[in-house]
């Protein structure tokens, strides 16, 4: 049973999503504040976290910061800010997803479900896939690896997957909607939005720009197809 860590100050929304997401199966663990979380995250290794940003002790995005640092966890990020730089603060510091307040328990049962299934599907997997290279570009999925003309690339979870994702199907264009529902697993409102960030980072560390790509080819209107430099 995977075990979600919840941390929401608010003892009612506490309450009421403890109840809602171990009705829909997981072991619950809840903390009120920044600092136990990370305490309990260290301790006890949940599967995923749930991560209230307006908590009373420490600023979301710290928070967030602090708990990339001590490991790779899903951390899915309930926030009431809307903005699109929130939003791409918040993917930058390594939320894997957010859901905008107010939710529903049901809506948030679904996005664990599916960060849950697509960290299954990742490292460690029973299936070995063999090494990707394409033009100065060397991914090797096994080991979440990827080297630009001999220099190892630090991409972050999600960029490795779209590339990987892209690398394997190099040559063919790739829709937007099965990227979207490929690497994050869930077609959702704001998840457009998410790929194009995406996008942008995976692009700018490995030195192009959509006006001129090297790898990363959009076609407009259709998706992205990633194909050899010339
Ligand atoms: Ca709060």
């Amino acid at each position: 049973m995977p075990l979600v860590l919840l941390v929401e100050d608010d003892a009612t929304v506490r309450g009421a999503l403890t109840h809602a997401l171990s009705d829909a199966g997981h072991a619950v663990q809840s903390v009120a504040t920044g600092l136990a979380a990370l305490q309990e995250i260290t301790a006890n290794r949940p599967d995923l976290v749930v991560l209230d940003l307006g908590l009373p002790d420490i600023d979301g995005i710290t928070a967030l910061r602090m708990v990339r640092a001590v490991c790779d966890v899903p951390v899915i990020v309930a926030t009431a800010r809307r903005a699109e730089h929130d939003v791409i603060r918040l993917l930058n510091a390594g939320a894997d997803d957010y859901l905008s307040k107010p939710f529903s328990s049901a809506h948030l049962a679904a996005r664990i479900a599916a960060v849950l299934r697509r960290g299954r599907v990742l490292p460690g997997g029973p299936r070995s896939s063999p090494p990707i290279d394409i033009g100065g570009l060397h991914i090797d999925p096994d080991r979440r690896a990827a080297e630009l003309d001999g220099r190892q690339l630090r991409l972050t979870r999600r960029e490795f997957d779209l590339l990987a994702y892209l690398a394997a199907r190099a040559g063919r264009v790739v829709g937007r909607r099965e990227l979207v529902t490929e690497i994050w697993q869930q077609p959702h409102a704001g998840t457009d939005q998410t790929l194009d960030v995406h996008v942008s980072w995976l692009r700018r560390k490995l030195g192009e720009t959509a006006a001129a790509p090297r790898f990363l080819h959009t076609v407009r209107g259709v998706g992205i197809m990633l194909v050899a430099p010339e």
